[in-house]
């Protein structure tokens, strides 16, 4: 993943990256209607309350908690808001507590959109791509897994040959025609 900028917003001083001045250069004053544009709501109604970091399951575990990403935002900082959104689970919880009405979980989602045309992929997210257009799953077939499920009387997850041979065409025909495969870089994994 491509190195990301921080830079102190609020929260813990000494969880954050050192101080950085802040410039007209760094701002991007689209970034609100580009956010809009990929499905999240307008952060400028933001009214700054933290509900979303207080329910947030994740945001112990990561510098920018969800207000200040939001902040971030607001600001038109686009690029100190490029890595962490990547850990939010999407649960959700903070649009519950939001009285804003705003959906942070769908500004995560945006921005995660914004990132990847940006050329910002995490391992992860190729790692995973590659395994579904291969296999049928984000996650790599496990033979150990197999080996329990016959213990237990099951079939082996890819029993029938045939039909994930059908699944995992289907899934690369998507993939082409979409382009994800292209946005991402998984295009020599495709083999249609
Ligand atoms: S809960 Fe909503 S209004 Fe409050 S800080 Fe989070 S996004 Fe902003
Ligand atoms: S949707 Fe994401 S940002 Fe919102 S509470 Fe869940 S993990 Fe946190």
């Amino acid at each position: 993943m491509a190195e990301v900028e921080k830079v102190f917003i609020s929260g813990l001083h000494e969880e954050l990256a050192e101080d950085r001045v802040i410039n007209e250069k760094d701002l991007d004053p689209e970034f609100a209607k580009e956010i809009r544009k990929y499905g999240g709501k307008n952060v400028m109604t933001c009214l700054q309350c933290g509900n979303c970091t207080g329910v947030c399951p994740i945001s112990l575990k990561i510098d920018y908690k969800t207000r200040n990403i939001i902040k971030c935002c607001q600001f038109g900082l686009k690029k100190y808001t490029l890595g962490t959104r990547w850990v939010c689970a999407t649960c959700y919880r903070c649009y519950e507590h939001c009285p804003a009405d705003l959906n942070p979980a769908e500004v995560m989602i945006a921005l995660r959109h914004i990132a990847v045309r940006e050329g910002i992929v995490p391992p992860f997210v190729k790692i995973a791509a590659t395994n579904l257009v291969k296999y049928g799953q984000s996650v790599k077939p496990d033979p150990e897994i197999d080996k329990i499920r016959v213990e237990l009387g099951l079939k082996p997850v890819h029993a029938d040959q045939e039909r994930l041979t059908a699944v995992v065409r289907e899934i690369q025909t998507l993939v082409h025609a979409t382009k994800y495969d292209k946005l991402i870089g998984i295009q020599e994994e495709v083999k249609l």
